[in-house]
């Protein structure tokens, strides 16, 4: 309704990407706000899902004036439509004692490896980046990122028993047990006699939860790096998923290990623009063509913590598990020719 509110006729977005862990000091933010207050309406969405400053409300004329000046400040475009979007990390590192490898530079160093997709939509549909320092995932990584970084350790969870006793004579010996050692999934967790606490390590599943309730007394372990997860979405055709690990570990400290990672991405990339239907997120295209085939297309070996459950699974056997995959591929096979001789 273009003459009863005309500044409504022309109110395009530009999405803008935030700096790595969402962390300003005030002098950009009121440079900000100058230039969006000159060119746009001054109406700004601190962040987007995928982490974008979005500022709405902005004449055609305008974009690139206001775009220009945000330039210049150091900001650069973000993603929107079939694209690599803007991406995200939990402010992990800079502060938080959870963190498992460092996530600005992670985000960093995949997301300005990748400009070009973002800038340039030429993918199949939207791919989204997510970096959480721990399995806490304060970004919501594993059910909102095609690609999810998530840290992780593969030593034991760091204890100090002494705190442990403090916790246990603070809370009694019932809280402790009811809202610690009952709450760990898979019943990894013992307190003994003396108030000290046991853990077998080899059967924890880095929920965070023990963790996160006595913070003085346990921490991650000392050798940490990340896990990737691939194809968590929000509904759109095939409804909601979360990531399936598809790298269990993966050390990220020296330049080497960036490369790597960079690498990888690049890989999963190109398989999601060459293989993806239109307007299909990565989550969909693994759902059409199966977990396995996935794999073999972007290399990465089978391995069992890709199973779901493997603790609650009677039938996660990894013997045998090419023959099977052959098998798998050959009914396929069949029941495609068989349809196509019905048509
Ligand atoms: S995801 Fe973990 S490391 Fe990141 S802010 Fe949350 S608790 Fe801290
Ligand atoms: S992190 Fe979770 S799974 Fe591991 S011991 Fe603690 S409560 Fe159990």
């Amino acid at each position: 309704m273009p003459d009863k509110f005309p500044e409504s006729s022309e109110f395009h977005t530009l999405r803008i990407i935030p700096p790595a862990g969402l962390h300003y000091s005030t002098d950009l933010l009121r440079k900000m706000c100058d230039i969006w207050e000159k060119h746009g309406s001054g109406l700004i969405a601190l962040h987007g899902q995928s982490g974008d400053i979005m500022l709405q409300g902005c004449s055609s004329e305008n974009v690139q004036k206001a775009f220009d000046e945000l330039n210049e400040i150091g900001f650069d475009l973000g993603g929107a439509g079939p694209a690599l979007r803007t991406s995200m990390n939990c402010v992990g590192h800079a502060r938080c004692e959870q963190s498992c490898y460092d996530e600005v530079r992670t985000h960093r160093t995949v997301i300005n490896g990748f400009l070009d997709e973002m800038h340039r939509p030429a993918l199949p549909y939207k791919f989204k980046f997510k970096f959480s320092g721990c399995p806490n995932d304060c970004v919501n990584a594993i059910h909102r990122a095609d690609f999810a970084v998530i840290g992780t350790w593969r030593d034991d969870i760091q204890v100090d028993q002494q705190e442990v006793q403090n916790y246990v004579a603070k809370v009694g010996r019932k809280y402790m047990i009811d809202v610690v050692i009952t709450h760990c999934p898979t019943r990894a967790l013992s307190l003994n006699d003396d108030d000290t606490l046991e853990i077998d390590n080899k059967s924890c599943v880095r929920c965070m939860h023990c963790i996160n309730v006595m913070t003085k007394a346990l921490s991650p372990g000392k050798d940490r790096g990340a896990m990737v997860l691939i194809g968590g979405k929000r509904s759109l055709k095939v409804g909601d998923f979360l990531g399936s690990v598809i790298v269990p570990f993966m050390k990220l400290e020296t330049d080497e290990d960036f490369e790597k990672l960079k690498d990888f991405c690049e890989t999963v990339i190109d398989f999601f623009a060459e293989n993806a239907l239109e307007h299909e997120r990565i989550g969909e295209t693994i759902d059409r063509i199966g977990l396995a085939n996935f794999l073999e297309g972007i290399g990465v070996e089978v391995d069992p913590n890709m199973v779901n459950h493997p603790r609650t699974s009677s039938y996660a056997r990894m013997d045998d598990w090419d023959q099977e995959v052959e098998k798998w591929r050959a009914r396929k096979a069949e029941a495609a020719s068989a349809s196509e001789a019905a048509e």
